[in-house]
């Protein structure tokens, strides 16, 4: 199927690398001109010009996506420049992995600030000029981790677990203005966030996973592209899960 992209533009968190790098070139690929953000602006600044290089239109945006007046005050110049920003995608996230006992509270709070407060911070900026245009779509990634929980994982398992309420409770919201909000939950898919695991641990991960392998960056990409496209345009407040089957 050929995807149909009318003049979009699209903004990504957490562009400057693995899966939201990913997902920005798929769709600068598909014709949308793309607003790449990620913490460091070295990070995005590369992964803008890759896209630029490619032939792509892109742009990169350096923002602390946990930092709600940054956040803010980033939408309102790029909607002051862009008009409107039809398509958001919330993919940056971190991990602090600790066993519940020994989390601090900033181990707690840093993860759910960047991996959940973003989502609302960045959708509540947005989605009034997709509302005015009647046309819009969120798509929020969040980790089979969400679905299942993990040990070591508590503060990562609850931000990922959040974004399903938001993102059902989003999708309820915008109905009436034609914007459609779903989430993807990625399983363990091979990027820096996974590189840090050893050996054992991605054999034991491998054995739960069904298709016997990690997934690809391009796993995550393609379903994004199509729940940003016009023709994923009946769907909204579901969840996508892209695991190779670990979770049935
Ligand atoms: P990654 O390779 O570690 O890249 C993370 C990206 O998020 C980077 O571009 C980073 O910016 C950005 N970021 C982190 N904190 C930020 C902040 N405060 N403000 C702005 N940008 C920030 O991660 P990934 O593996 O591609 O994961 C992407 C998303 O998929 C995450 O939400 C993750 O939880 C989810 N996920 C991943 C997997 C997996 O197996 N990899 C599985 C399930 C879900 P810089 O480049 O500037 O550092």
């Amino acid at each position: 199927m050929k995807l149909t992209f009318e003049n979009r533009k699209a903004l990504v968190t957490g562009a400057g690398r693995g899966i939201g790098k990913a997902i920005a070139e798929e769709l600068a690929r598909q014709g949308v001109h793309v607003i790449c953000v990620s913490q460091n602006p070295a990070s995005c600044g590369a992964a803008a010009e890759a896209i630029q290089a490619s032939g792509g239109s892109a742009e990169a945006q350096a923002v602390d996506v946990s930092d709600s007046a940054a956040v803010q005050a980033a939408a309102d110049s790029l909607l002051k420049e862009h008009g409107t920003i039809d398509i958001l995608v919330n993919n940056a996230g971190i991990t602090r992995d600790t066993l519940v006992m020994r989390m601090k509270d900033e181990e707690w709070d840093a993860v759910i600030r960047t991996n959940l407060n973003s989502c609302f911070y960045w959708s509540r900026a947005l989605m009034q000029s997709m509302a005015r245009k009647r046309w819009g779509r969120v798509i929020n990634i969040s980790s089979v981790i969400g679905l299942m929980g993990n040990a070591g994982q508590a503060n990562y398992a609850a931000a990922k677990a959040g974004i399903f309420g938001l993102t059902k409770s989003l999708a309820r919201e915008f109905s009436k203005r034609n914007i459609t909000v779903n989430a993807v939950a990625p399983g363990f898919i091979k990027t820096d966030m996974t590189e840090v695991l050893n050996e054992e641990v991605t054999q034991a991960i491998l054995q739960q996973i069904p298709l016997k392998r990690l997934g690809d960056v391009a796993d995550i990409s393609n379903i994004v592209a199509f729940l940003a496209s016009e023709e994923s345009g009946y769907i909204t407040g579901q969840t996508f899960t892209v695991d190779g089957g670990m979770v049935m």
